[in-house]
C-alpha cells in the first residue's frame, strides 16, 4: 500500500527520523492557518501519489500566510499525471545545500534488501540510473545483521556525499533503514534527502510503500487504512470474496486456484495477449461464484472477452457450466466468454455448455485454444 508524502513523513517522526513540521489543509483556508501557525516561509505541496509533482507546479514557496492561501488555490484541485490533488502539505520550508537520493527495497532474487544512494538527487532517478550508472550505488544489506555503521559510511563515500556531513549522513541513513525495517515497508524512498545551508541531514520527501502483509503487526496503521480507497472493482471483488486484482489488458480472466490463474495469465500473454485481471474464484466454487466472477468483470470496461479456464478438483465442472448458463440467461454480457473445463465432471458440464444457445459462449478443449480464441476474440471486438 502506497502512502502519501505526509503520512510517509508522519510514521518517519514515530521512530525517530526527524522531519520538517508541517500540517495537512484541504482548504485554502486551511493552508492559510497552517502557515500562520508554522511561521516563516512554507513549502505548499500537493499530495498525490505519483512522482514528478515538482515538475508538475505541485510544489510552491509561500513567504506567508496569504501566499500560502494563494498557492493552495492554486494546486488543490490540480490534475497531476492522472491524479487530482484534494489535499496538501504545508511545511516549514527547508534552505537547501544539496540533494541526494536514497532508497530501500527489497531485493528478492538476492534474498536481501538493496540500499541505493546518490549524490544527484531531487532529479529524475531513473534518468540518473540510465544516463550515469555509476553515480547510484547500490549495497546489498543483510536483513539479520541490518545496514551496519561501515556500510552506510562507504555508501556515503561512495555515493560522493560532502564530507563535512558525512557522519550525519551515514546516521541518516541507518535511520531510515531502521523505519524500513520497523515499518515493514517494501519501498522507502526519499529523493531529495538533502544537505540544509545550516548543516543538517533532512528528508524533504518520502516514498514509503508499507507491505500489507505486515499489517496485522501494526493496528496503529488503521487510519491509513481507513484512508486507502482501493479500486471500486477491486473492492466489489473483494466483497465477493473473490481474489480480484486489476491488471492492464483487455482479456478477462476467471480460474480456479492462484497457481491455474497465474498460468493463464502466463499461456495469454504467451500468445500475444493481455490479461485485464487475475480473478481465483478459489476452491469448490458453485455456480453462484461463477455468476459473481462474471458480473464483476461486466463493471470493467477495458474487458474485450473472458477466459474461464478451469481444472475441476473439489470444484465441480458441471456447477460451473451451470453458473456459465444462469448469467447468459439473465445477464447481456457484453462480451463473448471462451471455456475451458477439465476434471471432475468436466463431461457433464461440456454438455450443460453446448446446450448454451447463445453464440457469447465459446467452448475450447485445451487451455492453449481457449487462450487463443479469447486473445483472438479481445482484437476483433476492440
Ligand atoms: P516530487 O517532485 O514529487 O518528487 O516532490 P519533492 O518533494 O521531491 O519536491 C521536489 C523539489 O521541490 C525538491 O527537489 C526541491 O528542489 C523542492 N522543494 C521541496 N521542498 C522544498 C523546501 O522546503 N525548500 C525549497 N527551497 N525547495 C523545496
Ligand atoms: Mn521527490
Amino acid at each position: 500500500m502506497d502512502l502519501f508524502e505526509f503520512q510517509g513523513k508522519s510514521l518517519f517522526a514515530t521512530v525517530g527520523v526527524p522531519v520538517p513540521a508541517g500540517r495537512v489543509a484541504r482548504t485554502p483556508e486551511e493552508a492559510r492557518a497552517a502557515a500562520a501557525e508554522l511561521g516563516g516561509t512554507v513549502v505548499v505541496k500537493a499530495q498525490v501519489q505519483v512522482g514528478g509533482r515538482g515538475k508538475a507546479g505541485g510544489i510552491k514557496l509561500a513567504t506567508n500566510p496569504d501566499e500560502a492561501f494563494a498557492r493552495a488555490s492554486e494546486i488543490l484541485g490540480m490534475d497531476i499525471r492522472g491524479h487530482v490533488v484534494r489535499l496538501v502539505w504545508v511545511e516549514k520550508a527547508s534552505e537547501i545545500a544539496a540533494e541526494y537520493y536514497v532508497s530501500f527495497t527489497l531485493d528478492r532474487a538476492a534474498r536481501k534488501h538493496l540500499a541505493m544512494v546518490s549524490a544527484r538527487g531531487g532529479m529524475d532517478i531513473e534518468a540518473v540510473a540510465v544516463e550515469t550508472p555509476d553515480a547510484l550505488v547500490r549495497l546489498h544489506v543483510d536483513p539479520v545483521i541490518g545496514l551496519t555503521n561501515w556500510q552506510a559510511s562507504e555508501l556515503v563515500y561512495r555515493a560522493g556525499l560532502d564530507r563535512d556531513t558525512a557522519r550525519k549522513s551515514a546516521a541518516m541513513l541507518q535511520s531510515l533503514y531502521r523505519a524500513f525495517v520497523t515499518l515493514d515497508c517494501d519501498l522507502v524512498e526519499v529523493n531529495p534527502l538533502i544537505k540544509t545551508v545550516g548543516g543538517e541531514i533532512i528528508p524533504l520527501d518520502a516514498k514509503v510503500t508499507l507491505d500489507a502483509n505486515a499489517f496485522f503487526r501494526h493496528p496503529e496503521f488503521a487510519a491509513f487504512r481507513e484512508a486507502f480507497t482501493p479500486d471500486p472493482i477491486e473492492e466489489m471483488a473483494r466483497k465477493r470474496d473473490l481474489n480480484f486484482i486489476k491488471l492492464e489488458g483487455s482479456v478477462g480472466i476467471i480460474g480456479n486456484g492462484a497457481g491455474l490463474v497465474m498460468s493463464t495469465l502466463d499461456l495469454v500473454s504467451l500468445v500475444g495477449g493481455r490479461a485485464a485481471n487475475f480473478l481465483d474464484v478459489g476452491g469448490g466454487a458453485g455456480a453462484d461464484t461463477i455468476g459473481n466472477a462474471l458480473e464483476v468483470l461486466t463493471h470493467d470496461p477495458t474487458v474485450r472477452s473472458v477466459l474461464i479456464n478451469i481444472f475441476g478438483g473439489i470444484t465441480r465442472c458441471d456447477l460451473v457450466a451451470q453458473g456459465i448458463a444462469e448469467v447468459i440467461a439473465t445477464l447481456t454480457l457484453p462480451w463473448p466468454i471462451v471455456v475451458r473445463l477439465d476434471g471432475t465432471n468436466a463431461g457433464e458440464g461440456r454438455e450443460i455448455l453446448a446446450g448454451i444457445t447463445s453464440d457469447r459462449v465459446i467452448p475450447a478443449a485445451t487451455m492453449r485454444q481457449a487462450a487463443e480464441q479469447a486473445v483472438a476474440l479481445a482484437g476483433v471486438s476492440a
